[in-house]
């Protein structure tokens, strides 16, 4: 059956951006499925997510966001992985992207004239597009909890989150989806016993 769910509501089960920018490669219906496909797909992501990226048209040609965030993703995943098992992971190829990434602080007031700060982007490279995400990497590789960032115990899902609940046990992506797969099939493996 086809899961008929919003499947946006898996943008954000990693709890953290990072670890959701790394989710958006995820199994859908049994399939191991990219869910950027386009530039308009990473723009939508971004949006959903908030991230405050520069506005208004790029200055790079079609395909180019695509292909700098799926390489941003690849690095991403690749330090989180080695830095959960203990490797000394290769940070080169983040630090690259963090280099080309111009940013500058910006005051703004709101009508009560509460002062807040925010931050402003770059766009004139795809690296500096994409800098609040790589910065999200940088993050939670260097001040992350490594043993609250886990994978999802589901089978075959390679989901990961970081496990934000207040007694660290979560094991799943979500409820709904692994966690119920497990209690079924636990449930399964208990009435064959009897
Ligand atoms: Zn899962």
């Amino acid at each position: 059956m086809k899961d008929t769910t919003n499947e946006n509501h898996l943008d954000f089960v990693g709890d953290d951006l990072a670890i959701n920018f790394i989710n958006t490669r995820r199994m859908v219906e049994g399939q191991l499925t990219d869910t950027l496909q386009s530039d308009s797909d990473v723009k939508a992501w971004l949006r959903r997510l908030e991230v405050p990226v520069a506005k208004g048209s790029l200055p790079f040609g079609d395909g180019v966001l695509l292909k700098g965030a799926r390489g941003l993703r690849e690095i991403a995943l690749a330090a989180v992985q080695d830095r959960k098992s203990g490797k000394k992971p290769s940070l080169g190829a983040l630090n690259r992207f963090l280099a080309d990434a111009p940013s500058h602080a910006v005051l703004t007031t709101d009508t009560a004239n509460n002062i807040r700060m925010t931050r402003v982007y770059g766009k004139q490279t795809v690296e500096a597009f994409l800098t609040p995400v790589a910065e999200a990497v940088a993050d939670v590789l260097a001040d992350g909890d490594f043993n609250l960032v886990r994978h999802c115990e589901g089978n075959a899902c390679v989901l990961w989150f970081y496990d934000r609940t207040k007694g660290h046990r979560r094991r799943w992506c979500t409820s709904a989806g692994c966690g119920n797969r497990a209690k079924v099939a636990a449930f399964r493996a208990r009435a064959r016993q009897t």
